[in-house]
């Protein structure tokens, strides 16, 4: 799965810094292991399992969003690192007169033809990678003062694409799959069985609590769920002495 065909979200960030074609390298270990603050935490989670409510109540606290979403329209765009090798690869009939790449075009091959989409990834993944790392370094590097406590990367295949190495933590949110399906088929969004495509079609919720190192349950109402990113928030920032 690829982040096309998704709205761009507008909070923290969304790609939009100065990576250009310049082929910023990804975090490696070293730099993971060696404690340099804040802390990037890897949010994750299912199809509408509530990962924009929590990434918006951490930013509420205080944590910097890295927006993949927002990441991959920009690696796409004329002057983004993916754009020349997609052409390359895809053909210029995946571009609108403006030069611009149609993400519905684009999409339209990639997700019936799972070798495609595939080739897709291995251009734009390691791109968002590098610009996603390159934004780390840049928050990393401000005066203490203006650091924020935390980084937020919330990344719907987080898994999938490997950025969980960019991660000192990642956190799942996790909603029962009849909330989920419920949630996708409120005002017509979906019929239940394109939801339920779209669920089995990712990893699932034990997958990714296996994988991840805390699971944020999302069971209840939104203030059980407000008291829950409260729980993990102090567990991860204000007892390191973090939080400002
Ligand atoms: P997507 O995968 O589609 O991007 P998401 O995982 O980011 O979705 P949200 O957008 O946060 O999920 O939540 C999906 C919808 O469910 C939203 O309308 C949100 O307000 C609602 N929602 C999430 N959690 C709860 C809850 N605990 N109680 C009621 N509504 C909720």
């Amino acid at each position: 799965m690829a982040p096309l065909g998704t709205k761009p979200r507008r909070k923290g960030f969304t790609g939009d810094n100065e990576a250009g074609s310049c082929g910023e390298p990804a975090l490696t270990a070293a730099e993971l292991e060696n404690g340099e603050t804040p802390l990037v935490v890897g949010l994750t989670g299912g199809i509408a399992s509530g990962k924009t409510t929590v990434s918006g109540l951490l930013a509420a606290r205080g944590a910097y969003i890295i927006d993949a979403d927002g990441v991959g329209h920009q690696v796409l765009l004329p002057d983004g690192e993916a754009y020349p090798q997609v052409v390359a690869t895809f053909g210029t009939e995946i571009l609108e007169q403006d030069g611009t790449v149609s993400r519905p075009k684009l999409g339209a091959i990639v997700f019936s033809d799972p070798e495609r989409l595939a080739a897709l990834n291995a251009i734009s993944h390691p791109a968002m990678a590098g610009r996603m790392s390159l934004e780390i370094r840049r928050v990393r590097a401000k005066p203490p003062a203006e650091r924020p406590p935390l980084i937020v990367l919330d990344a719907a295949i987080l898994f999938e694409a490997g950025w969980d190495a960019l991660c000192a933590q990642v956190w799942t949110v996790e909603a029962p799959p009849e909330a989920t399906v419920e949630r996708l088929t409120a005002g017509g969004r979906f019929t239940r069985q394109a939801a339920q495509a779209r669920i089995d079609a990712q990893l699932s919720n034990a997958e990714r609590a296996q994988r991840a190192g805390r699971v944020i349950l999302n069971t209840g109402s939104l203030a059980a769920l407000e008291a829950e990113v409260r729980r993990v928030w102090e567990s991860a920032v204000e007892t390191t002495g973090e939080a400002g």
